[in-house]
């Protein structure tokens, strides 16, 4: 088994649309950053690198970088789940925590536990998606998320089998 754990901030900005976990969430400032701004993704993204010590979201999708100018975060978190596979694991389970201000996360949490879930292709129930206000940490103005994974390893004759049933 391997564990990884990522963190990631992003600081609000006006005229910015906002997305938390791939989901379009209404509200009158979204999260500055060189790609979409998706803390709880970028977050997510790291620990799955992590686990199969890949290098990080920031190495391998450099902010200097044109390519990834509001880039759709789903694409880093793709990467990261390809690397996975190809290591021979499969994801257990994730779990995180955004912690922010403003919006409440609560009426959300649920649409958002759904878009992960599609977005990893795991069940829903594999997926904690938790949410706290930054008590007395002065971090009004940003969303911070922290996220661990569990991987499990495929046992080799699994993975021969499921790679016969794809040829590439
Ligand atoms: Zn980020």
């Amino acid at each position: 088994m391997r564990i990884g754990y990522g963190w990631d901030s992003h600081e609000f900005k006006s005229q910015v649309p906002l997305k938390i976990g791939g989901l379009d969430i209404p509200h009158s400032k979204g999260l500055g950053g060189h790609s979409d701004g998706d803390v709880l993704l970028h977050a997510i993204t790291d620990a799955l690198l992590g686990a199969v010590a890949a290098p990080d979201i920031g190495t391998l999708f450099s902010p200097s970088d044109a390519r990834w100018k509001g880039a759709d975060s789903a694409m880093f978190l793709e990467e990261a789940l390809r690397r996975v596979k190809a290591a021979g694991y499969k994801i257990t389970n994730v779990d995180s925590t955004l912690i922010l201000a403003q919006p409440k996360i609560g009426p959300h949490a649920q649409a958002i536990r759904e878009r992960v879930s599609d977005l990893m292709g795991i069940p829903g129930d594999q997926i904690g998606v938790k949410a706290k206000t930054p008590e007395g940490m002065g971090t009004e103005n940003a969303a911070i998320a922290h996220a661990v994974v569990l991987l499990e390893k495929v046992p080799h004759n699994v993975r021969r089998r499921s790679q016969k049933k794809s040829p590439r």
